[in-house]
């Protein structure tokens, strides 16, 4: 075969299990705006059941109704199979092996894009039915940890439509998430681009001055990062304005122009006055490859379902630390994807932080309803080992029921 997977480590005396059922539940909130651009709003839910009993969850940040047709679509011809056809009967342990099978059996229909999305869901889904069959957190099963505490950086919420209020609101934000105890933040600062908040159109010295009030609010010591979403056309005109933002002593910079344009990428790579990070769209480690090769970018941000599950994941952090890169995972979903990520960031040295905010803080009510993870933001903004089987999160199965719409 091509190229490895990443399976559990696993040990010796396994139970004997089948997988027996694969449902897949496509959820949303009533009050879901399309001109917002917060992909939480929607869910999808892949359960996997076996004959043990024992069962484990998954999620994608994709549009859930395609996910559902990439699972359950009926196959045609060995290189379009069906994809929940292809696991029912298998054992639910051999994840590396089942990615392959899935992964080559959907290569006219797949290989990047959605089915690997969809694909991330399931084998989410296998790593928590292993953990919680072996009676093991997933961060054991991916060679155990490497550290007792991940940091989070609280991703704060923009709102309004004028300047004054859009700033002023991320300013409020950001010395909350500094009251809360967090060491770290992100700002959307977004007034212009394909992703503008609100459709607002403001000058590059506008989102100067965004940056300049939330670094002045929180103080010199709080690690920022700002993400832009797509704003700027090409590498030259970011460059003029983020040549002076050094004074603001960013992390990271996010998306700064468009992802698949990794010529103007490198460029801002090598030259922007802090490090560049993307990858947040990214499908397979051969996206990232090329990301981190041609793209040159500082920080990759793979999402562990987008990027195709855990494994994919493991061995994109992998490739990023073979090339003194770092990982910021990006993240935001639910409990159960927030729990597959922390998980990971458990067993990589060189996840510098999570995307994390407590459910009681977000707007979405998927995120606070669906699935409470077993993290804890202790008082020094730090996340302490889980140590619950699986990823450990609990689903409300009432919420489930109450957001579904196919
Ligand atoms: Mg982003």
């Amino acid at each position: 075969m091509p190229f490895p997977t990443l399976s559990p480590e696993l040990p010796a005396d396994l139970p004997r299990l089948r997988i027996t059922d694969v449902e897949v539940h496509v959820l949303l909130a009533p009050d879901y705006d399309e001109s917002f651009t917060s992909s939480a709003q929607d869910s999808v839910v892949v359960v996997i059941h076996t004959d043990g009993g024992v069962s484990g969850l998954g999620e994608t940040d994709a549009n859930p109704w395609i996910v559902k047709s990439c699972i359950t679509a009926q196959g045609t011809h060995t290189m379009g199979l069906c994809l929940r056809d292809m696991l029912i009967g298998a054992d639910p342990f051999r994840i590396g092996d089942l990615w392959k099978k899935m992964y080559l059996g959907t290569a006219m229909n797949g290989r990047r894009g959605m089915v690997v999305h969809a694909m991330g869901a399931i084998d989410m889904a296998l790593w928590d039915l292993c953990g919680k069959a072996l009676d093991l957190p997933v961060h054991a099963l991916l060679g155990g940890a490497v550290r007792d505490r991940i940091t989070p950086y609280a991703s704060l919420q923009p709102a309004g439509h004028r300047f004054e209020e859009y700033r002023d609101a991320l300013v409020a934000s950001a010395l909350q998430a500094k009251e809360r105890g967090f060491r770290a933040i992100k700002s959307e600062v977004t007034m212009n681009g394909p992703y503008a908040h609100g459709g607002m159109s403001e000058s590059w010295d506008r989102h100067t001055e965004v940056v300049a009030a939330v670094r002045k609010a929180v103080g010199p010591d709080m690690t920022l990062m700002v993400d832009v979403q797509y704003m700027w056309p090409d590498a030259a005109s970011c460059l003029s304005v983020v040549r002076d933002w050094a004074e603001f002593d960013l992390f990271f910079l996010e998306t700064p122009v468009w992802s698949d344009n990794l010529h103007d990428i490198a460029r801002l790579a090598a030259e922007a006055p802090m490090k560049i990070a993307f990858g947040e769209w990214l499908a397979t480690r051969w996206e990232f490859e090329e990301l981190m090769d041609r793209g040159g970018v500082q920080v990759a941000q793979p999402d562990v379902g987008r990027v195709g599950g855990l494994g994919e994941a493991k061995i994109v952090c992998d490739m990023a630390a073979e090339r003194g890169r770092i990982i910021v995972p990006h993240c935001w979903k639910t409990g159960i994807s927030v729990s597959a990520t922390a998980h990971l960031a458990f067993a990589v040295p060189h996840c510098a932080f999570i995307e994390y905010l407590p459910p009681q803080l977000c707007v979405e009510r998927l995120r606070r309803e669906l699935a409470a993870e077993d993290l804890v933001l202790a008082p020094d903004g730090t996340i302490p080992l889980p140590t619950k089987p699986g990823f450990g999160f609990e689903v409300d199965w009432a919420a489930v029921e109450r957001y579904r719409v196919a």
